[in-house]
């Protein structure tokens, strides 16, 4: 998608801080963190959220490997993170290429509100 922010990303137009990347999936740091630990994980390919994904075969499997796989060769501790998609404006989703956000670094209270 030619006007979204993350498919920029995806192609390297808009420069952002890389921690992981392969064919499907890459994961950069949150241009305004909320924990010390602030990544997101996107599909390279351009789906808008949770729901629409599901038409991108095994795509969740890519996603959440990358996922446990950086945290575990960072050795970030496993104690305390979160790993979350906000799915729709109501839940506060701003940018519409899914994403999973990587929390972690601090206590983390619950629920999010
Ligand atoms: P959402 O609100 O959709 O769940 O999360 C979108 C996230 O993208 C926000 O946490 C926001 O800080 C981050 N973000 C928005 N634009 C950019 C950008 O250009 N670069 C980076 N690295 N993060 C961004
Ligand atoms: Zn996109």
């Amino acid at each position: 998608m030619s006007d979204c922010i993350f498919c920029k990303i995806v192609k390297k137009d808009i420069p952002s801080e890389i921690l992981y990347e392969d064919e499907w999936v890459l994961a950069f740091k949150d241009l305004n963190p909320q924990a010390p630990t602030h990544l997101l994980f996107i599909p390279k390919i351009h789906t808008e959220n949770f729901i629409e994904a599901i038409e991108v075969p095994n795509i969740y499997d890519k996603i959440f490997n990358a996922i446990a796989n950086l945290v575990k060769e960072k050795k970030w501790d496993t104690n305390g993170f979160r790993v979350v998609s906000n799915c729709g404006a109501k839940a506060g989703q701003s940018v519409f290429h899914l994403h999973f956000h990587l929390l972690g670094g601090r206590e983390l209270t619950w629920p999010s509100g």
